[in-house]
Protein backbone atom coordinates (compact mmCIF):
# COMPACT_ATOMS: atom_id res chain seq x y z
CA UNK A 1 0.00 0.00 0.00
CA UNK A 2 1.34 3.18 -1.16
CA UNK A 3 2.00 6.47 1.31
CA UNK A 4 -0.75 7.91 0.24
CA UNK A 5 -3.31 5.56 0.65
CA UNK A 6 -2.16 5.36 3.51
CA UNK A 7 -2.85 8.82 4.77
CA UNK A 8 -6.30 8.79 2.94
CA UNK A 9 -7.26 6.22 5.08
CA UNK A 10 -6.23 8.03 8.16
CA UNK A 11 -7.71 11.13 7.54
CA UNK A 12 -10.67 9.16 6.46
CA UNK A 13 -11.09 7.45 9.88
CA UNK A 14 -10.20 10.59 11.89
CA UNK A 15 -13.04 13.17 10.46
CA UNK A 16 -13.62 15.61 13.30
CA UNK A 17 -15.20 18.74 11.85
CA UNK A 18 -14.26 22.22 13.57
CA UNK A 19 -14.74 25.59 11.90
CA UNK A 20 -11.74 26.77 13.51
CA UNK A 21 -9.75 24.32 10.87
CA UNK A 22 -9.16 26.58 7.54
CA UNK A 23 -7.02 23.85 5.90
CA UNK A 24 -6.46 20.41 7.31
CA UNK A 25 -4.69 17.28 5.77
CA UNK A 26 -3.88 17.67 2.01
CA UNK A 27 -1.92 20.69 1.62
CA UNK A 28 2.11 21.57 2.35
CA UNK A 29 0.46 22.48 5.82
CA UNK A 30 -2.54 23.14 8.33
CA UNK A 31 -4.34 26.54 8.33
CA UNK A 32 -5.94 27.04 12.05
CA UNK A 33 -7.57 29.93 13.49
CA UNK A 34 -6.87 29.65 17.34
CA UNK A 35 -9.96 31.87 18.83
CA UNK A 36 -8.49 35.19 19.15
CA UNK A 37 -7.71 36.16 23.46
CA UNK A 38 -6.43 32.93 24.46
CA UNK A 39 -3.17 31.59 24.96
CA UNK A 40 -1.93 28.21 22.81
CA UNK A 41 -0.78 25.86 24.17
CA UNK A 42 1.44 23.33 22.05
CA UNK A 43 3.07 19.86 23.44
CA UNK A 44 4.60 16.76 22.14
CA UNK A 45 5.41 13.00 22.93
CA UNK A 46 7.02 10.34 21.25
CA UNK A 47 6.32 6.70 21.69
CA UNK A 48 8.78 4.06 20.56
CA UNK A 49 8.30 0.28 20.59
CA UNK A 50 9.67 -1.60 23.25
CA UNK A 51 10.65 1.88 24.82
CA UNK A 52 7.29 3.19 25.33
CA UNK A 53 4.97 0.52 25.09
CA UNK A 54 5.65 -3.81 24.23
CA UNK A 55 5.18 -5.49 20.61
CA UNK A 56 2.18 -6.79 22.12
CA UNK A 57 0.62 -3.74 21.88
CA UNK A 58 -2.42 -3.68 19.83
CA UNK A 59 -2.21 -1.24 17.00
CA UNK A 60 -5.97 0.48 18.05
CA UNK A 61 -4.59 0.80 21.70
CA UNK A 62 -1.77 2.05 20.40
CA UNK A 63 -3.82 4.60 18.61
CA UNK A 64 -5.25 5.04 21.35
CA UNK A 65 -2.56 5.98 23.41
CA UNK A 66 -0.23 8.21 21.49
CA UNK A 67 -3.46 10.59 21.53
CA UNK A 68 -4.06 10.24 25.49
CA UNK A 69 -0.51 10.67 26.50
CA UNK A 70 -0.36 13.78 24.45
CA UNK A 71 -3.68 15.06 26.04
CA UNK A 72 -2.75 14.31 29.20
CA UNK A 73 -0.24 16.84 28.60
CA UNK A 74 -2.50 19.76 27.76
CA UNK A 75 -5.10 18.60 30.69
CA UNK A 76 -1.95 19.54 32.77
CA UNK A 77 -1.82 22.69 31.99
CA UNK A 78 -5.06 23.31 32.31
CA UNK A 79 -5.48 23.22 28.20
CA UNK A 80 -8.71 22.39 26.09
CA UNK A 81 -7.43 20.57 22.89
CA UNK A 82 -8.17 21.44 19.64
CA UNK A 83 -6.10 19.80 17.22
CA UNK A 84 -3.22 17.59 16.24
CA UNK A 85 -0.47 16.48 14.06
CA UNK A 86 0.63 12.68 13.52
CA UNK A 87 3.97 11.60 12.56
CA UNK A 88 3.76 7.36 11.98
CA UNK A 89 6.88 5.44 11.35
CA UNK A 90 6.02 2.21 9.75
CA UNK A 91 7.89 -0.47 9.20
CA UNK A 92 5.84 -1.93 6.42
CA UNK A 93 2.74 -0.38 4.82
CA UNK A 94 0.17 -2.96 6.89
CA UNK A 95 -3.25 -1.52 6.10
CA UNK A 96 -4.86 -3.54 8.55
CA UNK A 97 -2.53 -2.00 11.29
CA UNK A 98 -3.54 1.62 10.28
CA UNK A 99 -7.10 1.06 9.79
CA UNK A 100 -7.15 -0.41 13.80
CA UNK A 101 -4.18 2.13 14.54
CA UNK A 102 -6.51 4.83 13.18
CA UNK A 103 -9.94 3.88 14.70
CA UNK A 104 -8.18 3.73 18.05
CA UNK A 105 -6.77 7.61 17.74
CA UNK A 106 -9.63 8.86 15.98
CA UNK A 107 -12.41 7.73 19.04
CA UNK A 108 -10.37 9.43 21.80
CA UNK A 109 -10.00 12.00 19.08
CA UNK A 110 -13.87 12.06 19.02
CA UNK A 111 -14.44 11.95 22.06
CA UNK A 112 -12.83 15.28 22.80
CA UNK A 113 -13.48 16.84 19.63
CA UNK A 114 -10.09 16.98 18.33
CA UNK A 115 -8.90 17.67 14.44
CA UNK A 116 -6.54 16.10 12.90
CA UNK A 117 -4.69 18.56 10.64
CA UNK A 118 -1.64 16.52 9.20
CA UNK A 119 1.34 14.23 9.47
CA UNK A 120 4.16 13.07 8.59
CA UNK A 121 3.79 9.12 7.46
CA UNK A 122 8.19 7.25 7.11
CA UNK A 123 8.78 3.71 7.02
CA UNK A 124 11.27 2.31 9.98
CA UNK A 125 11.21 0.80 13.03
CA UNK A 126 7.48 1.70 14.88
CA UNK A 127 7.28 4.74 16.12
CA UNK A 128 4.24 7.23 16.86
CA UNK A 129 4.76 10.88 17.11
CA UNK A 130 1.72 13.22 17.97
CA UNK A 131 1.81 17.28 18.45
CA UNK A 132 -1.44 18.89 20.05
CA UNK A 133 -2.33 21.90 20.81
CA UNK A 134 -4.91 23.54 22.42
CA UNK A 135 -6.12 26.66 24.80
CA UNK A 136 -6.45 28.30 27.73
CA UNK A 137 -7.65 32.03 28.70
CA UNK A 138 -4.89 34.37 29.12
CA UNK A 139 -2.28 33.78 31.61
CA UNK A 140 -4.56 30.58 33.42
CA UNK A 141 -2.29 27.76 32.06
CA UNK A 142 -1.63 25.31 34.97
CA UNK A 143 2.13 25.45 35.37
CA UNK A 144 4.76 23.49 37.69
CA UNK A 145 6.42 26.70 39.41
CA UNK A 146 3.55 28.31 41.38
CA UNK A 147 3.57 25.26 44.39
CA UNK A 148 4.11 27.38 47.93
CA UNK A 149 4.71 25.88 50.87
CA UNK A 150 2.12 24.83 53.14
CA UNK A 151 -0.19 23.98 50.00
CA UNK A 152 -0.97 20.39 49.89
CA UNK A 153 -0.55 17.76 47.36
CA UNK A 154 -3.74 15.75 45.77
CA UNK A 155 -3.27 13.32 43.04
CA UNK A 156 -6.30 12.26 40.43
CA UNK A 157 -7.62 8.40 40.22
CA UNK A 158 -5.69 5.54 41.52
CA UNK A 159 -2.23 5.48 41.03
CA UNK A 160 0.34 2.51 39.86
CA UNK A 161 -2.10 0.33 38.33
CA UNK A 162 -0.22 1.09 34.60
CA UNK A 163 3.13 0.11 36.40
CA UNK A 164 0.93 -2.83 37.99
CA UNK A 165 -0.60 -3.70 34.02
CA UNK A 166 3.05 -3.76 32.61
CA UNK A 167 4.50 -5.81 35.35
CA UNK A 168 1.78 -8.45 34.86
CA UNK A 169 2.39 -8.61 31.12
CA UNK A 170 6.02 -8.90 31.66
CA UNK A 171 5.51 -11.86 34.48
CA UNK A 172 8.30 -10.67 35.99
CA UNK A 173 7.47 -12.26 38.81
CA UNK A 174 5.69 -16.23 38.85
CA UNK A 175 3.05 -15.20 41.27
CA UNK A 176 1.89 -12.49 38.91
CA UNK A 177 0.76 -16.07 36.60
CA UNK A 178 -1.76 -16.68 38.78
CA UNK A 179 -3.27 -13.28 39.09
CA UNK A 180 -7.64 -13.58 38.23
CA UNK A 181 -7.45 -12.81 34.82
CA UNK A 182 -10.48 -9.74 35.37
CA UNK A 183 -7.85 -8.62 37.80
CA UNK A 184 -4.81 -8.64 35.09
CA UNK A 185 -7.36 -7.04 32.37
CA UNK A 186 -8.20 -4.06 34.37
CA UNK A 187 -4.40 -2.99 34.98
CA UNK A 188 -3.37 -3.81 31.88
CA UNK A 189 -6.47 -1.69 30.73
CA UNK A 190 -5.22 1.22 32.75
CA UNK A 191 -1.48 1.00 30.61
CA UNK A 192 -3.01 0.65 27.31
CA UNK A 193 -6.23 2.95 27.23
CA UNK A 194 -5.21 5.73 29.91
CA UNK A 195 -7.46 8.47 30.24
CA UNK A 196 -6.29 12.18 30.46
CA UNK A 197 -7.48 14.05 32.61
CA UNK A 198 -8.87 17.19 30.57
CA UNK A 199 -12.10 17.94 32.35
CA UNK A 200 -10.33 17.70 35.65
CA UNK A 201 -7.65 20.22 34.75
CA UNK A 202 -9.87 22.26 33.39
CA UNK A 203 -11.31 22.77 36.74
CA UNK A 204 -8.00 22.96 38.40
CA UNK A 205 -7.02 26.03 36.44
CA UNK A 206 -8.88 28.11 39.00
CA UNK A 207 -7.68 26.42 42.17
CA UNK A 208 -4.33 24.63 41.94
CA UNK A 209 -1.35 26.45 42.25
CA UNK A 210 0.81 23.90 40.41
CA UNK A 211 0.05 20.28 38.25
CA UNK A 212 1.68 17.93 36.17
CA UNK A 213 0.57 14.55 34.44
CA UNK A 214 2.26 11.30 36.17
CA UNK A 215 3.86 9.92 33.32
CA UNK A 216 7.71 8.96 34.61
CA UNK A 217 6.89 7.68 38.20
CA UNK A 218 5.14 10.13 41.25
CA UNK A 219 8.14 10.72 43.08
CA UNK A 220 10.09 11.72 40.04
CA UNK A 221 7.44 13.73 38.35
CA UNK A 222 6.26 15.77 42.16
CA UNK A 223 9.89 16.02 42.29
CA UNK A 224 9.95 18.60 38.83
CA UNK A 225 7.24 20.78 41.02
CA UNK A 226 9.55 20.38 43.40
CA UNK A 227 12.10 22.00 41.68
CA UNK A 228 10.58 24.54 39.58
CA UNK A 229 8.37 26.18 42.53
CA UNK A 230 11.54 26.06 44.70
CA UNK A 231 9.84 23.56 48.05
CA UNK A 232 10.34 20.35 49.17
CA UNK A 233 7.19 17.76 49.05
CA UNK A 234 6.36 15.28 51.65
CA UNK A 235 3.70 12.48 50.56
CA UNK A 236 2.52 10.05 53.26
CA UNK A 237 2.53 6.32 51.82
CA UNK A 238 -0.80 5.12 53.44
CA UNK A 239 -2.44 8.09 51.62
CA UNK A 240 -1.61 7.09 47.66
CA UNK A 241 -4.55 5.74 46.27
CA UNK A 242 -4.98 2.32 45.44
CA UNK A 243 -7.19 0.63 43.15
CA UNK A 244 -9.11 -2.87 43.88
CA UNK A 245 -7.21 -4.39 41.20
CA UNK A 246 -3.27 -3.27 42.45
CA UNK A 247 -4.52 -4.31 45.73
CA UNK A 248 -5.74 -7.63 44.69
CA UNK A 249 -2.48 -8.96 42.83
CA UNK A 250 0.75 -7.32 45.07
CA UNK A 251 1.45 -7.34 48.41
CA UNK A 252 2.42 -4.02 49.90
CA UNK A 253 6.21 -3.66 49.20
CA UNK A 254 5.78 -4.09 45.69
CA UNK A 255 2.74 -2.44 45.37
CA UNK A 256 4.72 0.89 46.99
CA UNK A 257 7.55 0.56 44.86
CA UNK A 258 4.66 0.60 41.55
CA UNK A 259 2.88 3.53 42.93
CA UNK A 260 5.45 6.13 43.82
CA UNK A 261 8.24 5.00 40.92
CA UNK A 262 6.00 3.23 38.44
CA UNK A 263 4.84 5.57 35.67
CA UNK A 264 2.36 5.57 32.81
CA UNK A 265 -0.87 6.64 35.13
CA UNK A 266 -1.39 9.99 33.39
CA UNK A 267 -3.45 10.86 36.50
CA UNK A 268 -2.22 14.70 37.70
CA UNK A 269 -0.84 15.63 40.66
CA UNK A 270 -1.31 19.03 41.64
CA UNK A 271 -0.80 21.30 44.64
CA UNK A 272 -3.44 23.81 46.26
CA UNK A 273 -3.60 25.81 49.58
CA UNK A 274 -5.37 23.96 52.05
CA UNK A 275 -8.18 26.17 52.90
CA UNK A 276 -9.29 25.32 49.13
CA UNK A 277 -8.62 21.56 49.37
CA UNK A 278 -12.96 20.78 50.12
CA UNK A 279 -13.81 22.55 47.33
CA UNK A 280 -11.38 21.32 44.80
CA UNK A 281 -12.42 17.32 45.93
CA UNK A 282 -16.07 18.21 45.61
CA UNK A 283 -15.70 20.22 41.90
CA UNK A 284 -13.81 16.97 41.08
CA UNK A 285 -16.44 14.96 42.29
CA UNK A 286 -19.08 16.70 40.44
CA UNK A 287 -16.94 15.79 37.19
CA UNK A 288 -16.79 12.10 38.10
CA UNK A 289 -13.22 12.31 39.31
CA UNK A 290 -11.73 11.23 42.16
CA UNK A 291 -8.48 12.98 44.06
CA UNK A 292 -6.65 12.55 46.87
CA UNK A 293 -4.94 14.19 49.47
CA UNK A 294 -1.30 12.89 49.66
CA UNK A 295 1.18 15.03 51.11
CA UNK A 296 2.31 18.59 51.58
CA UNK A 297 4.74 21.34 50.53
CA UNK A 298 7.31 22.16 52.78
CA UNK A 299 10.48 24.33 52.92
CA UNK A 300 13.84 22.87 51.46
CA UNK A 301 13.73 20.78 47.92
CA UNK A 302 13.41 17.14 46.95
CA UNK A 303 10.26 14.53 46.89
CA UNK A 304 10.25 12.19 50.55
CA UNK A 305 7.82 9.66 50.88
CA UNK A 306 7.15 9.20 54.25
CA UNK A 307 5.55 5.96 56.48
CA UNK A 308 2.95 6.49 58.92
CA UNK A 309 5.39 7.41 62.04
CA UNK A 310 7.06 10.21 59.85
CA UNK A 311 9.98 8.19 58.90
CA UNK A 312 11.61 8.44 55.41
CA UNK A 313 10.78 5.14 53.27
CA UNK A 314 13.83 4.50 51.06
CA UNK A 315 12.97 3.13 47.54
CA UNK A 316 15.74 1.18 45.07
CA UNK A 317 14.02 2.70 41.82
CA UNK A 318 12.33 6.40 42.21
CA UNK A 319 11.61 6.58 38.35
CA UNK A 320 11.38 6.33 34.81
CA UNK A 321 14.66 8.43 33.13
CA UNK A 322 15.87 7.01 29.23
CA UNK A 323 19.81 7.96 29.81
CA UNK A 324 20.21 7.02 33.31
P1 LIG B 1 4.96 16.99 2.24
O1 LIG B 1 5.69 16.03 1.34
O2 LIG B 1 4.63 18.29 1.62
O3 LIG B 1 5.60 17.09 3.60
P2 LIG B 1 3.26 14.77 2.79
O4 LIG B 1 3.22 14.08 1.49
O5 LIG B 1 4.17 14.27 3.85
O6 LIG B 1 3.53 16.32 2.50
O7 LIG B 1 1.81 14.84 3.40
C1 LIG B 1 0.67 15.17 2.61
C2 LIG B 1 -0.43 15.63 3.51
O8 LIG B 1 -0.83 14.56 4.34
C3 LIG B 1 -0.04 16.76 4.43
O9 LIG B 1 -1.18 17.58 4.62
C4 LIG B 1 0.32 16.06 5.71
O10 LIG B 1 0.13 16.90 6.82
C5 LIG B 1 -0.66 14.90 5.70
N1 LIG B 1 -0.15 13.69 6.40
C6 LIG B 1 0.91 12.93 6.11
N2 LIG B 1 1.06 11.89 6.95
C7 LIG B 1 0.03 12.01 7.83
C8 LIG B 1 -0.38 11.25 8.97
N3 LIG B 1 0.28 10.17 9.39
N4 LIG B 1 -1.48 11.67 9.63
C9 LIG B 1 -2.14 12.79 9.24
N5 LIG B 1 -1.83 13.52 8.18
C10 LIG B 1 -0.75 13.15 7.47
MG1 LIG C 1 6.33 14.70 4.36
Amino acid sequence: MAEFDLIDLIRARCAVERNDVRLGIGDDAAILAPPPGHDLVVSTDTLVEGVHFPASTSARDLGWKALAVNLSDLAAMGATPAWALLALTLPNADRAFVVDFADGFAELAAHHRVALVGGDTTSGRLSVTVVVHGFVPPDRALRRDGARVGDQVFVTGTIGDAAGGLACLERRQPHLLEIPVEVRDALVMRLERPTPRLAAGAVLRDSATACLDVSDGLLADLGHIAERSGVGIELVADCLPTSSALLAAFDENERLVLQAAGGDDYELAFTAPLDRATAIERDLARIGCGATRIGTVVPGNGVRLLDAGGGEIALARRGWNHFA
